[in-house]
């Protein structure tokens, strides 16, 4: 008999790190990450303050040593080469460009500095500017420049070297809300025009979710998760990311398991006893143990049967759609969404189901229960 073929997708890695650790002194700040990045893909390293991006991604610029395990660009392993030697560039918050350098000259820095021929530094830097519509700008000082055309520039000046890997830390967390959305399209049309593996970090959930093929949600030093964005914000495998993506965030409420059912656990709230909420999972937690139930915002429905009643003290009218924040009698924290505009729900007690399907269970310790 033929052995089959198996028709795979072939996909050739980008970026792949192997059992990394780091530490600073006696803090681990990487504890054994794995991660495996595809060729042309834009991954994003999501994550609270201090939870090691930066670190991270240092390391795979070779910024940082690593103090184990193996990081590979391609088919080489670069744990131990140069920077220079990784065929990547990085683009930072602070775009620190030359003040007295023209764009032109900012952008042709490194490569005047790698001696290329004056009229491959011309062509290289003229490409770039096309794609980041910088042309007319080419003559200009930083000064004279907006806050999202220095970034762009900064960009620029990573684009001309043409890396393997582009590397970006928090690149928009400097400009102002509406030019980091406005930036946050040119990136993702920068990224279908030059087709190259770029890693993005950032703690702005928004941002990675608009723009990531895959995203890594760090906490603890490990990744807690991986996936396609929208696999993430469905399937969470823990609390921690459960809470992290999405927003405003997921509801979560305390309560003990009071009954199974076939397909189902029930499980009463700690802060309105009187509901017994049920959960379609297959796990069987021990009655009266302590669980979590989380429900996002926008899978709470108004409701004239029972429900969690919720006293509403403020709302978030956003036009289109409104948050509506308020408590439990117990005290436990409620949003709900409500679609469309001026609800006047402040002030009442609003009774709100969660739609069938769509509560999630949590152990006590955070763990998805399915
Ligand atoms: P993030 O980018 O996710 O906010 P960082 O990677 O910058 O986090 O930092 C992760 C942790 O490592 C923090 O606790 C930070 O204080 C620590 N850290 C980062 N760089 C150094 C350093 N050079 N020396 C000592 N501690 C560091
Ligand atoms: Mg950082």
């Amino acid at each position: 008999m033929k052995i089959a073929t198996q028709s795979q997708a072939v996909t050739e890695t980008g970026v792949q790190l192997e059992g990394v650790k780091k530490s600073f002194g006696a803090v681990d700040v990487i504890r054994g990450v794995n991660i495996r990045i595809d060729k042309g893909e834009f991954a994003v390293f999501i994550g609270p303050s201090g939870c090691g991006k930066s670190t991270l991604l240092r390391m795979i610029a070779g910024l940082e040593d690593t103090n184990s395990g193996e990081i590979r660009i391609g088919a080489r392993d670069v744990t131990d080469e140069d920077p220079s030697k990784r065929g990547v560039a990085m683009v930072f918050q602070s775009y620190a460009l030359y003040p007295h350098l023209t764009v032109f000259e900012n952008m042709a820095f490194s490569l005047r500095l790698a001696r290329e021929k004056k009229d491959v530094v011309r062509q290289k830097v003229e490409d770039a500017a096309r794609i980041l519509r910088l042309t007319d700008q080419l003559q200009l000082k930083p000064s004279q420049l907006s806050g999202g055309q220095r970034q762009r520039v900064a960009i620029g000046r990573a684009i001309v070297r043409a890396p393997e890997v582009f590397l970006f830390d928090e690149p928009l967390s400097n400009l102002d809300a509406e030019l980091r959305v406005q930036m946050r399209l040119e990136l993702a049309r920068l990224h279908k025009a030059l087709g190259a593996t770029m890693i993005y970090v950032t703690h702005d959930q928004v941002e990675a979710m608009t723009l990531a093929d895959k995203i890594f949600v760090l906490q603890g030093g490990h990744v807690q998760q991986s996936g396609n964005p929208l696999d993430l914000y469905e399937n969470p495998s823990n609390r921690f990311v459960a809470g992290f993506i999405g927003s405003p965030a997921m509801n979560f409420f305390e309560g003990t398991v009071s009954g199974h059912r076939e397909d189902a656990v029930t499980v009463t709230l700690r802060d309105q006893d009187d509901l017994d909420v049920t959960a379609g999972v297959s796990a069987r937690p021990a009655i009266g143990s302590e669980v979590v139930v989380g429900i996002r915002p926008e899978h709470l429905v108004l409701t004239d049967g029972p429900g969690l009643r919720v006293a509403v003290d403020v709302a978030e009218e956003l036009g289109g759609v409104s948050y509506q924040h308020g408590a439990l009698e117990g005290g436990a924290a409620v949003v709900f969404q409500q679609d469309g505009i001026r609800h006047k729900m402040r002030g009442t007690v609003q009774t709100v189901a969660p739609e069938t399907g769509r509560i999630y269970l949590f152990t006590s310790g955070g763990e998805r229960l399915r």
